[in-house]
């Protein structure tokens, strides 16, 4: 998205050669040195627009801007002010900008102004308890001072995790302490985005050179190295033309694509086990761990401008596995076959139900959109459900092949996740308010003025013009009203 936009503006704003550079893209996955040239031309003045990511957001000196335009609502109120917090630095006036998209979250702020400029920001809200989160701290810890035998960390016993970083050669016990032996600073490998460790680089071998051109986080990975994707940097583009997954290396070079690559991933869940639950006659909610695969089955060429899409290729990668928490949803078999025409229709409700519950769930939970996932699928991980180039549910294998639904017990399952390997504690709160959760989405898909459904409510692909006669927006609300009912 970055650098899309960066490529409209300089093709704009920066079509003379000769001219220096008057706008710059900023991201989480450029190299140090470049991130600070950038963030030193913004001080200086030297670049009239940067497009950046909310790596831009945090602990970077860029001087006083004039103006912050947002592409969207960030998800947080504390993540808005955060941004526009940006620009209007040593008591100048400064402009803050949002622009609304067309999804729910965004339609909500701009009609409800109030709820924006009333509430206060949310609190930042993760556990601190969680294994990885918790093993970066212990590790920094160690480093400082040595951990004595029995000593916790918080209210947590550290035995068994002194005893793992010995094995990793990082600590070394003798006596009753444990010394930091490794040879690295602790602190340069913690992450304050992500719990996932591993960074790729990408090399570039244009005419035979092997220069590292940018480093890409391991949950970034699959869904922007695959080989054929097309690798942007300051709107420039590379071609993958090799991914050596276990060396972490993404081999490019320099192309003249007109048109840029979208990963489509498939997500799969399989219930491991169930923590808590609330039976109703018409469904059942609950909240555990889940096993979750993501595969990144293909992808999409599209081009620039039109956005048509002018292509796809097939990618073959290691599938992302991770253990994590979820609720989920499942309505009651026979009230669901008795609510619907069709299984077909049923799950086209699902899709739509999850995209709505998604948006609000987020919003409920005070985090970002993506910190949150969903998916629809059969509790047992044999399907999953997807919307197919003609904008209607369908379900599917992992190979992404149509899964027939009409002779096999039918129990779709609305799944929310925490997006983070092992969870960071975003469903405990989520589950506890379940049936707020249900009843303002219910709200928000009944007020929309759409009639058949639209990307401010159900979603954008299910209410295309192919689906006549039959509303996906009352399909996914037929599904609310099961999920939410305690008769
Ligand atoms: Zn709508």
């Amino acid at each position: 998205m970055v650098e899309v936009l960066t490529k409209y503006l300089k093709d704009v704003l920066d079509n003379d050669p000769r001219k220096p550079a008057r706008i710059a893209a900023y991201r989480g996955g450029y190299l140090p040195n470049e991130r600070r040239e950038t963030a030193g031309q913004l001080r200086a003045g030297s670049l009239d627009c940067v497009v950046a990511t909310n790596a831009l957001e945090l602990g970077v000196d860029i001087g006083a801007l004039d103006v912050c335009v947002l592409n969207g609502f960030p998800g947080t109120i504390a993540g808005t002010w955060q941004r526009w917090g940006r620009a209007g630095r040593r008591n100048r006036p400064a402009l803050g900008i949002l622009v609304a998209s067309s999804e729910p979250l965004d339609q909500y702020v701009v009609r409800n102004p109030q709820f924006f400029m009333q509430r206060s920001p949310e609190r930042a809200c993760i556990d601190p308890d969680q294994l990885l989160i918790l093993m970066d701290h212990v590790r920094c810890a160690a480093f400082e001072l040595p951990f004595q035998e029995q000593e916790r960390f918080g209210s947590q016993p550290l035995a068994e995790m002194l005893a793992y970083l010995e094995d990793q050669g990082v600590l070394h016990h003798e006596g009753t302490q444990w010394h930091w032996i490794a040879d690295s600073y602790p602190a340069n490998s913690v992450s304050l985005r992500s719990v996932a460790e591993g960074n790729f680089v990408v090399v570039d071998t244009t005419e035979g050179q092997q220069k590292v051109i940018a480093e890409v986080d391991y949950s970034s990975a699959a869904l922007t190295l695959y080989e054929g994707a097309i690798y942007l940097i300051q709107a420039s583009p590379w071609q993958v033309e090799r991914l050596d997954w276990t060396g972490r290396k993404a081999f490019v070079t320099k192309t003249k694509a007109d048109y840029y690559t979208d990963a489509i991933d498939y997500s799969k869940l399989k219930i491991l086990e169930c923590f808590e639950e609330e039976r109703q006659p018409s469904a059942i909610c609950a909240r555990g761990e889940v096993h979750l695969v993501r595969r990144v089955a293909g992808y999409k060429k599209i081009r620039y401008y039109s956005h048509e899409n002018v292509g796809y290729g097939n990618v073959n990668l290691p599938d992302h596995e991770m253990h994590t928490t979820a609720l989920w949803w499942q309505a009651e078999p026979e009230r669901l076959e008795a609510a619907f025409t069709s299984r077909e229709q049923a799950l086209d409700g699902f899709l739509g139900a999850a995209y709505a519950l998604h948006h609000v769930a987020a919003l409920v939970s005070l985090s970002e959109r993506q910190d949150l996932g969903r998916a629809v699928g059969d509790a047992g991980g044999t399907w999953f459900a997807t919307v197919d180039g003609k904008g209607r549910g369908s379900a599917k294998s992992l190979t992404g092949e149509e899964v027939a639904i009409s002779d096999r017990r039918f129990a779709p399952t609305l799944f929310l996740y925490d997006n983070y390997p092992g969870g960071i504690g975003l469903t405990a709160p989520l589950y506890d308010l379940r049936k707020e959760l249900i009843t303002r989405t219910r709200d928000l898909v009944s007020a929309c003025s759409c009639k058949l459904g639209c990307p401010a409510c159900v979603g954008p692909i299910l209410a295309s013009d192919e689906v006549r006669g039959y509303s996906p927006k009352q399909a996914s609300l037929t599904v609310l009203q099961l999920l939410g009912s305690t008769d």
